[in-house]
């Protein structure tokens, strides 16, 4: 259906991740499930975006069905929550940052101190609720190059997390900046 989804499993889209945290410049990381592509064959700036990410995970066993019938190469489902559990750990022993934008109040705060319960040696550099207005993006923007997180975890559901990732991916100072959806929910338990 003309998106293009990496292939590999949960470890490849890991040591994608390290390489790109050890490298210059921000990359963007796009987890989707069947839904987004079905989204994304009427949403043609949805389609652009995924087609120019720098790693698309297939987060949902139907692309891994869709790509056994196609006879494409997809071979096992890489859920958004487990590559982003895998990208804590490794902030956790290397030292590296985060911050997360997204969730409804207080939600991005309780999954920060959840994180820092279980994974303490991941610096967080702070958080903020997903629900502002246009014009206050660009102080949002701001605000996070200061701080200066290794990775931006951003939660505003689809598609507004990839359209806000791709308005903004070019003066992001982190290294990545990945779309997690509901996976700050899930750490906020
Ligand atoms: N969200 C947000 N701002 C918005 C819309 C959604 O912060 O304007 C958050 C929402 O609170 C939730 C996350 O984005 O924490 C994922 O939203 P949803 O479950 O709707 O999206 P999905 O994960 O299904 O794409």
């Amino acid at each position: 259906m003309g998106v293009c989804i990496d292939q590999g499993n949960l470890e490849d889209a890991y040591n994608r991740c390290i390489e790109f945290i050890n490298t210059k410049g921000c990359k963007m990381i796009i987890t989707p499930n069947t839904e987004i592509i079905m989204r994304a064959q009427k949403d043609s700036k949805l389609f652009q975006i995924i087609n120019k990410a720098d790693l698309v995970i297939p987060d949902g066993i139907g692309l891994i069905y869709a790509s056994k019938i196609q006879g494409k190469g997809l071979k096992e489902r890489v859920t958004g929550v487990d590559l982003m559990y895998k990208i804590l750990e490794y902030c956790n022993e290397n030292k590296k940052s985060i911050y997360i934008l997204g969730g409804k109040p207080e939600v991005a705060e309780k999954a920060c101190k959840n994180i820092k319960n279980k994974l303490p040696g991941v610096e967080i550099k702070g958080c903020h609720d997903g629900y502002f207005k246009e014009e206050e993006e660009i102080n949002i923007i701001e605000n996070i190059n200061r701080l200066n997180p290794d990775i931006l975890f951003v939660a505003l559901g689809v598609p507004k997390q990839e359209i806000f990732m791709d308005k903004y991916k070019e003066m992001l100072s982190a290294r990545i900046v990945m779309g997690v959806g509901g996976s700050v929910d899930v750490w906020a338990g």
